[in-house]
């Protein structure tokens, strides 16, 4: 009889297990997907969504930089090339690394690694099934971690070769010349630049009319500018009504203001989103039950309708984010082993690893004018930074919102170098309840990006230095 049984080893489950075997519980975490007969550990985030994205997005930003941006600094570096199957080994060496550290994260934490798919038969027994064999696991609460997969959609259907998911472009082995992306989300975008730096003539298309309408409608605006300006050719209210493989090529048929349109690309990413893998997880009898989107209703603490059933990460509401998941894993862990732990949504922050980044946590400036509350602002842009003008990379400006009578930090808003770094700052500030003018009596050390969002706090009580004040 086990604790806790969770299933799926993403950074939701994962986090979950290695957190509950700390508290003394005793954990088993079930995995599907496998490698030489053991447990392929770390879900899409290592295998095949945040790591070698990032791995790639890393080595084509250096491959920009030599390309674009080393004759600005002196440096000469005669027509650099790049390696693609050196670049794509590179990527899977990390992601080797980081899995196989997970495994041994479960033996030092004494997790039971189990292999096989899990089906939840009743609030204590877990069914586990690999190779034609079928295992009864009891045990007290299970913990459902399986994750998500890319949507599939009819009139692009994917078909692994020139019509790929999110996994697939991560493994060309070329530079197609031409790729079309349908859907300007944070995948596209990232897939997108990626394959752009690298040489290829990237179009997206999207079918909304707003540009990323989640993040601040100011920093949207100006994302947009500058990704058109690096090659990615957004095209919104272009809605694909059909995708079909040739043999040398895809032919993407679109729509846009009621006129059609056709064109071609030698590969095409679909990047419309992802869905819950709910699918024969658990038996009827089990009182599960998914909402009309597959996801598994949970309340604020991720406990599902049935007694000692709890579901965190991508399976269930909220943002499909790595960080947003493993603290879901701890906070339903510590819960079960009696801990009044609570999570604050609210702080959840958002990142697009492009280049610049884009980042945001709270609440923007729509959210707050729909929910009728009064607020103000302070901005900074880079292009007053000493330090991303000593850098070369002085795009973008941070933006802070505060409360307007309590000065209490709403929300932080970044698109420029390190706007993921520098928004994290915002996250620890908005946790302690900061107020824009604590923010703005901070020590920030000089010369730093992160000075920026020291000035915008100090800009939002109209008491910036490096920048003229804004009468409100
Ligand atoms: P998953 O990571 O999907 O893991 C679920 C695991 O459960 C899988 O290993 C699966 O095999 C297993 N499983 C499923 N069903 C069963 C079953 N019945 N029995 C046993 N095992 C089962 N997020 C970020 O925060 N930052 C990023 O930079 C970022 N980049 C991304 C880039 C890409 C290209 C993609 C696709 C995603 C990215 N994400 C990023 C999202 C992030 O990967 C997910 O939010 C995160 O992996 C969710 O974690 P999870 O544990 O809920 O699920
Ligand atoms: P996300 O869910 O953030 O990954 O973004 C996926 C994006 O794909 C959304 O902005 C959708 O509007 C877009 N999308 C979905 N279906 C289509 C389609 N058929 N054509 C173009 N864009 C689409």
């Amino acid at each position: 009889m086990y604790d806790v049984i969770v299933i799926g080893s993403g950074p939701a489950g994962y986090v979950a297990a290695i957190r509950a075997s700390q508290l003394g519980l005793k954990t088993a975490c079930v995995e599907k997907s496998f490698h030489n007969d053991s447990p392929q550990l770390g879900g899409t985030c290592l295998n095949i969504g945040c790591i070698p994205s990032k791995a790639l997005l890393d080595s084509s930003h250096r491959y920009a930089d030599a390309l674009h941006q080393f004759s600005d600094h002196g440096i000469k570096v005669q027509n650099p090339t790049i390696d693609i199957p050196k670049m794509m080994d590179r990527k899977n060496k990390i992601v080797a690394q980081l899995t196989g550290g997970i495994s041994s994260l479960f033996k030092a934490n004494n997790v039971t690694q189990i292999l096989g798919t899990a089906t939840i038969m009743g609030a204590n027994t877990v069914e586990v099934t690999y190779e034609g064999k079928t295992e009864t696991l009891e045990t007290l609460n299970i913990v459902i971690a399986s994750g998500s997969s890319p949507i599939d959609i009819p009139v692009a259907k994917v078909n692994h070769k020139n019509i790929v998911d999110s996994t697939g472009a991560l493994e060309f082995q070329a530079v197609p010349k031409t790729l079309g992306i349908i859907g300007a989300g944070i995948i596209g975008l990232e897939l997108g630049s990626v394959w752009a730096r690298l040489g290829s003539k990237v179009t997206i298309l999207e079918a909304l009319d707003d540009f990323l309408p989640m993040a601040d409608s100011k920093i949207s605006k100006e994302v947009l500018k500058e990704f058109n300006k690096q090659g990615l050719n957004i095209n919104l209210g272009c809605k694909v009504n059909a995708a079909k493989s040739n043999k040398k090529n895809v032919t993407v048929n679109y729509e846009n203001n009621g006129s059609e349109f056709e064109l071609n690309f030698e590969k095409l990413i679909v990047a419309v989103g992802r869905k819950p893998n709910t699918e024969n997880l658990f038996s009827k009898s089990s009182g599960l039950s998914v909402d009309e989107r597959g996801f598994i209703p949970v309340n604020n603490f991720c406990e599902t309708k049935v007694k000692n059933i709890w579901a965190i990460g991508d399976v269930v509401r909220g943002p499909m984010l790595a960080h947003k998941a493993s603290e879901e894993g701890i906070m339903v862990v510590e819960r079960i082993a009696g801990n009044q732990v609570e999570m604050e949504y609210a702080h959840v922050p958002s990142v697009i690893y492009t280049h610049p980044e884009v980042a945001w946590v709270g609440q923007n400036e729509k959210d707050l004018s729909d929910a009728g509350l009064e607020f103000k602002t302070g901005s900074f842009p880079f292009a007053a930074s000493g330090r991303a003008l000593a850098t070369g990379e002085s795009t973008g400006f941070v933006k802070v919102i505060a409360d307007k009578k309590t000065d209490t930090i709403l929300g932080v808003h970044a698109f420029g170098p390190s706007a993921a770094d520098i928004v994290q700052q915002g996250v620890v500030a908005m946790e302690f309840k900061a107020s824009a003018e604590d923010l703005g009596l901070t020590i920030f050390s000089h010369p730093t990006v992160s000075e920026a969002l020291h000035e915008a706090a100090m800009a939002v009580n109209e008491k910036a230095i490096h920048i003229g004040n804004i009468k409100k």
